[in-house]
């Protein structure tokens, strides 16, 4: 039997009970490594987390905690090869998809250490001036925001293990709030090798770092009233978190990213042929493959002028065509394998669903793999689907989490606009279009149901920051069917960890709460 890799929890490493639930190698199908979360104390973890770790990273100001962020990015840097290893054994990707996950983890962490250290030398956050309640000044109201006296859990997906835990343990940490990691059972080996790298650095005060390998059971019961959870995964689940006493009788915090079916929209002036409808060729071959289509904000749906339907479905079948499957460690290999043999069921059922609905104008299941056994590897080629008829339901409601989208024809811009929104809120739409005006109004027109709107012109065409790429100054989130979840977008994530209260009192009083961050 495989290693049983162990749990930083109270302060030390711990196996859980049992044999534990497999990590597989995607491509070959041999096991990895176990995790087991079975039989440990958490509720004993937790209070060990939010005591120790709690008071320790509260008595440090926002600058003196963004230089922790700035030491786990340089442990993490420095042991930055064994991570894409293991992204490769573990999650089947090439080293350009590892990357988006490695190197966006690291990323994330620099950017938030220099936000940190903007924020100088406070432990909490003014919130607008102070405002006269008595008529004649003397008594007064000034919000603050003041770090919770919890810990953050966080439940993370598959798909990103290294970047799904940095990208929400940075915000955290800066914050002054402990952080206990729950990664996806078929991936977590990268995060909590990344964690384990962290640990044995000495980077952090004891506590301020914990992480729980395999089921998540028990974890939500040992959470107390001022903690908060960040969960990242289905719709499912998230509700089955929403239902839990912790968040409905305690009032724990919650914030949820959740599926969703994200767009792209060629606007009417580009035709096949116009540097916009290029852009839009290049930028959906680019999120269907990256990661094999295993993203959150992929593109699901694309939305392109009746007229050029056709053109649209040939240009991005043309490209799709060109792309070898199979195992990342060949060289020829673009794209590499879905996370696990129950995803890749999930993804052909879901666009056996589909099929019900749309034509495929370029079936992925009928692509040769590189290097990797039909019967026993994740591994499938990227699939399109067209329906002309823009009546089919179901691709608007089912989100296959895979390297498959849907090509839809729109009559014109309102018919497009209503479309989109039967995604019923999502991630992000891009748009592509040589029309800045246009695409500010459009922008505007879809801006409620988005987290994100990503306009794609000519001017942009090389530099802009890509339709799925998450960057940590802009928000990720999304309402409706996304989770209503709110994320990263520089220092806003801060507010996730901190209280905003209202301090009412006489000037002098107030004046001895001394300096907040700017
Ligand atoms: P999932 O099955 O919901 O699992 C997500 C996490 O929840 C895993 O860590 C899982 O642990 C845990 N979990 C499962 N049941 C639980 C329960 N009853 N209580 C508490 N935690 C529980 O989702 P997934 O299949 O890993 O991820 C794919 C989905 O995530 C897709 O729908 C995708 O769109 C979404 N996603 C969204 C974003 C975003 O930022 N919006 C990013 C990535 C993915 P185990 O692994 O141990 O079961």
């Amino acid at each position: 039997m495989s290693t049983l890799l162990p749990n930083f929890l109270a302060g030390r490493w711990q196996a859980g009970d049992g044999p534990g639930a497999p990590l597989f190698d995607p491509v070959s199908g041999a096991e990895l490594a176990r995790v087991s979360s079975a039989g440990l104390d958490l509720a004993a973890a937790c209070e060990y987390a939010r005591h120790e770790g709690g008071t320790a990273l509260r008595a440090l100001t926002y600058r003196e905690r963004a230089g922790l962020l700035a030491a786990i990015a340089d442990v993490l840097k420095a042991n930055r090869d064994r991570y894409f290893d293991i992204a490769l054994a573990n999650s089947g990707t090439t080293h350009r998809d590892s990357a988006v996950d490695i190197d966006g983890a690291i990323f994330t962490l620099g950017q938030y250490a220099r936000w940190g250290t903007e924020l100088g030398d406070a432990r909490w956050l003014p919130d607008g001036e102070a405002v006269p309640l008595a008529k004649d000044g003397s008594f007064r109201s000034q919000h603050v925001s003041v770090p919770v006296r919890g810990l953050a859990l966080f439940i993370n997906a598959f798909n990103f293990p290294a970047w799904g835990l940095w990208e929400k343990a940075a915000p955290a940490l800066l914050s002054g709030v402990p952080v206990v990691a729950k990664p996806a059972t078929a991936t977590a080996w990268l995060a909590q090798a990344m964690v384990a790298d962290v640990i044995a650095a000495g980077v952090l005060p004891p506590g301020a770092l914990s992480i729980a390998c395999g089921s998540a059971r028990g974890l939500l019961d040992a959470l107390q009233p001022f903690d908060v959870v960040s969960f990242t995964g289905s719709a499912d689940t998230a509700a089955a978190i929403r239902a839990h006493d912790a968040v409905v009788r305690r009032s724990v915090r919650v914030n949820v990213e959740a599926d969703s079916l994200n767009s792209a929209l060629l606007l009417p002036d580009a035709p096949p042929g116009s540097p916009a409808f290029d852009l839009l060729i290049d930028e959906v071959v680019r999120e269907m493959t990256v990661k094999s289509g295993q993203k959150c904000t992929a593109i699901r749906r694309i939305f392109v002028p009746a007229a050029h339907y056709a053109d649209a479905g040939r240009a991005i079948s043309a490209r799709l065509a060109q792309i070898t499957v199979g195992d990342p460690r060949n060289d020829a290999v673009r794209m590499g394998s879905l996370v696990s043999r129950a995803q890749w069921e999930s993804v052909r059922a879901g666009i056996a669903q589909l099929r019900r609905h749309a034509e495929v104008l370029h079936d992925g299941e009928a692509t040769p793999l590189v290097d990797a056994d039909p019967s026993v590897s994740a591994c499938i080629g990227p699939t399109l689907l067209g329906a002309p008829d823009a009546s089919a339901g179901a691709v608007h409601e089912i989100e296959v989490f895979g390297p498959v989208a849907t090509l839809l024809p729109y009559r014109d811009l309102d018919d497009a606009t209503r479309q989109v929104r039967l995604g019923q809120g999502s991630l992000v739409t891009s748009i592509y279009t040589g029309d800045d005006a246009l695409a500010a109004r459009v922008a505007l027109e879809l801006a409620d149901a988005h987290g994100r709107l990503h306009v794609v012109t000519p001017a942009v065409g090389a530099t802009h920051s890509g339709h799925g790429n998450v960057m940590p100054m802009s928000l990720h989130g999304g309402p409706g069917r996304a989770g209503g979840g709110e994320e990263l977008g520089g220092l806003r994530a801060l507010q996730f960890y901190h209280r905003r209260t209202a301090i009412q009192g006489a000037g002098s009083v107030l004046d001895g709460l001394g300096a907040g961050g700017p």
